[in-house]
């Protein structure tokens, strides 16, 4: 019955009819009875419901075949550490769609330069990341993990490494237009270098780098290698300045054992000042979410009295009060305005009411940005990867009027959101719109989502200063007063 209740749209009281009265324990035999209208059968069931769970187990299936950030990353860089120490490696990294930071990844590959390959592919097949070997060549091996995922290992020589690394990393689209130019060139590129067409003699390969610039290009960061401009701009030299790991001064979104997170303020502050943060946005929940214990005006005020006398006891960090406000069905905010103007920093958010019709949803949010205390809206299109498709959405409306109030738009770092997408957050920045990339932090570990957002950042374009994480903590509360005195006079 567990199994069926993370079919999306299907509840307890369901899962048990299904299996009581049809002895469905498991998705795919959820599937087949659905296809065959056997569920028609069930008091109340009529075929739109059937239809329904059909499209939910279709969300669920998707979700299944390919692995979330959250779950590749720390896996990667786990195997890489492992690989990193055997004797004659000189070089390690992820390559595919991994090192582009896609958000889903299909399978895992792994590049690493060594003159022993057997003694890589050996402590490669036999770590305890290694359920079942598929292929132990001496360049290639591949394994399943004990949850079932696919990892690849190449391993090159050290100095083809940088060819190799280009080469896999992919796109296979990027790659397709670099052959193109290489060609135009009179060279010819594939996964050992980079070559004289009419010599073969090979010209660049060792490092990555010297690949791009045989051809004529700046190397091309690996989030960009879509085949969406990034070979021009290279070549112009008009790449972006991407936003990089050290220029993060701080995250927004953060829950705290005040509603639904499971660390105490206290320790939330302590794991900030750690990371060498300005700031955190303490962001819990409204009251109108009662199943994330959103907080009573009454207890937001507490809360505040106690984030003061954290901040009084901290020398350079500081802890924001913030919340994360719902945005009502008509589009008021959960909290009267004068308890929002106590705060520092207000997302607004949508949990509720996902069914309403594209107008009725765009129209909500615009209402919640010319609320003059919203600062930034969370997890613009509410969706949640293998879950929830994201809810209809009119995106140039709500980046213009982003622009016209001063509110930022979320990049929500949580694996399984990733929202807005690296897409529409390279369409909301090219729009002139500040992003924020926040973690929505349930327990302290999850602060490292950062890396994540970063990598949506990255593949969006994105530069440091069209990034409210990027502001110092002044010119961040300037930022924010601007939109309060121009909105509320
Ligand atoms: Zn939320
Ligand atoms: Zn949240």
């Amino acid at each position: 019955m567990l199994e069926l209740l993370e079919v999306p749209g299907l509840g307890p009281k369901t899962a048990k009819l299904l299996t009581e009265r049809l002895r469905i324990s498991s998705v795919e035999q959820l599937e087949r009875a659905a296809r065959s209208h056997r569920l028609q059968r069930l008091p109340g069931f009529q075929a739109k419901k059937e239809e329904n769970l059909l499209k939910g187990v279709a969300v669920l299936k998707k979700g299944r075949e390919r692995m979330h950030l959250g779950v590749a990353l720390p896996l990667a860089r786990e195997l890489l550490a492992r690989l990193q120490r055997v004797p004659g490696v000189t070089a390690v990294s992820t390559a595919g769609s991994l090192r582009r930071m896609k958000e889903t990844i299909g399978d895992l590959d792994l590049l690493v330069a060594s003159r022993a390959p057997e003694r890589v592919r050996d402590a490669f097949c036999r770590s305890p990341f290694s359920a079942r070997v598929l292929a132990a060549g001496p360049t290639k091996s591949s394994i399943l993990t004990p949850d079932g995922l696919q990892v690849d290992l190449r391993v090159v020589a050290p100095d083809g490494f940088g060819a190799a690394l280009q080469y896999f990393t992919g796109s296979k689209e990027h790659n397709v237009r670099l052959r193109e130019l290489a060609i135009r060139r009179g060279l010819k590129v594939n996964e050992y270098g980079v070559f004289r067409t009419k010599t073969n003699r090979r010209i660049a390969g060792r490092e990555e780098d010297s690949v791009y610039r045989a051809l004529g290009l700046a190397w091309i960061p690996p989030e960009l290698r879509e085949d969406g401009g990034e070979i021009d701009a290279a070549k112009t030299g008009r790449l972006p300045t991407l936003v990089e790991p050290r220029d993060i001064r701080g995250d927004f979104h953060i829950h705290t054992t005040w509603s639904d997170g499971s660390d105490s303020l206290e320790t939330v502050a302590k794991a900030g000042e750690r990371l060498g943060y300005q700031y955190l946005a303490i962001c819990d929940h409204s009251p109108s979410l009662k199943v994330a214990h959103g907080m009573t005006v009454q207890r937001l005020r507490r809360q505040m009295t106690q984030i003061r006398t954290l901040n009084a006891r901290a020398a350079r960090f500081r802890l924001l009060m913030g919340a994360e406000v719902d945005i009502l069905a008509d589009g008021r905010m959960d909290y009267p305005d004068k308890v929002l103007a106590e705060l520092d920093f207000v997302v607004g958010a949508i949990h509720s009411g996902f069914r309403q019709s594209e107008a009725v949803l765009t129209r909500r949010l615009i209402a919640a940005m010319r609320n003059p205390y919203v600062t930034l809206i969370a997890h613009p299109t509410g969706r949640l990867m293998g879950q929830r498709e994201p809810y209809p959405l009119d995106l140039d409306a709500v980046c213009a009027a982003a622009n016209d109030t001063g509110t930022a738009l979320e990049i929500n770092a949580y694996p399984k959101r990733l929202d807005l997408s690296d897409a529409a957050a390279r369409r909301a920045g090219d729009a002139g719109v500040m992003l924020a990339i926040s973690t929505d932090t349930h327990s302290i570990d999850q602060l490292d989502h950062m890396a994540i957002g970063l990598g949506v950042a990255r593949r969006a374009w994105l530069s440091p200063r069209q990034l409210l994480n990027c502001l110092s903590r002044s010119r961040l509360l300037a930022w924010i007063a601007r939109k309060r005195r121009r909105l509320a006079g």
